[in-house]
């Protein structure tokens, strides 16, 4: 410290440039940490997932709907071979027992086909219910959800922007505390402050530093206190700027 003495009237505004300078840094911090982009990073990914989940309900439903199209196809003709068979049977034009029990089995066989397709397609048709119930209700939860999202967007707006406001006061008090202060006080200060963000200035209180709360030596001690006042020294210990 190149023998740097503060005038009477300039030590309060240099306090109060730190004072300044720790609330901005307190608001940054809250800003960036603000509770609500928290909350709002977990909405998403929950909103995710449930987006997530829909397209996979979605798709099953797909592949159900075909199955049950392809089921209600084979039904179909079944039903229409055995209109064909049964009209054939009675139609008098069977003349043997051979022709005739050949179409008997047929149809036997037809209704055993269509029995295991028509409980195959009452199986398909809950599935696809189940389907649709929980599309229906994933949609109801993201709706829930984009509201949810809604909320907390402007709820951190809101607070962004009160905490924004309190930046920009800060600022303006820090810009007229440094029209105050001389060009050798700013940059000492702003040398130190790249150590120490918060209190880079302490002031002189006795053989334990302010900053580091070690004590110095007595002898130490002694020589500060009988600088003038506003002389600025080193804390032996932190290296802070100590202000007699
Ligand atoms: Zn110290």
């Amino acid at each position: 410290m190149e023998n740097l003495i503060i005038p009477s009237d300039l030590i309060e505004p240099l306090f109060e440039l730190q004072a300044e300078d720790l609330l901005l840094g307190q608001l940054e911090h809250k800003i960036k940490n603000l509770p609500e982009r928290e909350k709002l990073l977990l909405l998403k990914d929950e909103e995710d997932k449930t987006e997530k989940s829909i397209s996979g309900y979605e798709s099953e439903r797909l592949e159900l709907t075909k199955k049950e199209k392809r089921l209600d196809l084979e039904l179909s003709s079944i039903e229409t071979r055995l209109l064909e068979v049964d009209e054939k049977l009675y139609s008098g034009l069977i003349t043997t027992e051979k022709e005739a029990k050949s179409l008997q089995d047929e149809i036997v066989h037809l209704k055993e086909r269509q029995d295991v397709l028509e409980s195959e397609l009452l199986e398909t048709l809950t599935m696809v219910e189940e389907a649709c119930e929980s599309i229906e209700r994933s949609n109801s939860l993201l709706e829930t959800q984009k509201n949810d999202i809604q909320n907390t967007e402007s709820d951190l707006n809101a607070a962004e922007g009160e905490l924004g406001e309190k930046v920009s006061q800060a600022k303006t008090r820090r810009v007229e505390i440094v029209e105050k202060l001389t060009e050798e006080i700013l940059s000492s200060y702003e040398t130190y402050r790249r150590h120490f963000p918060s209190d880079a200035v302490v002031r002189f209180d006795g053989p334990t530093c302010n900053g580091c709360h070690l004590t110095m030596s007595a002898m130490e001690a002694d020589r500060i206190k009988g600088l003038e006042s506003g002389s600025v020294s080193e804390c032996p210990e932190c290296g802070r700027l100590v202000v007699r």
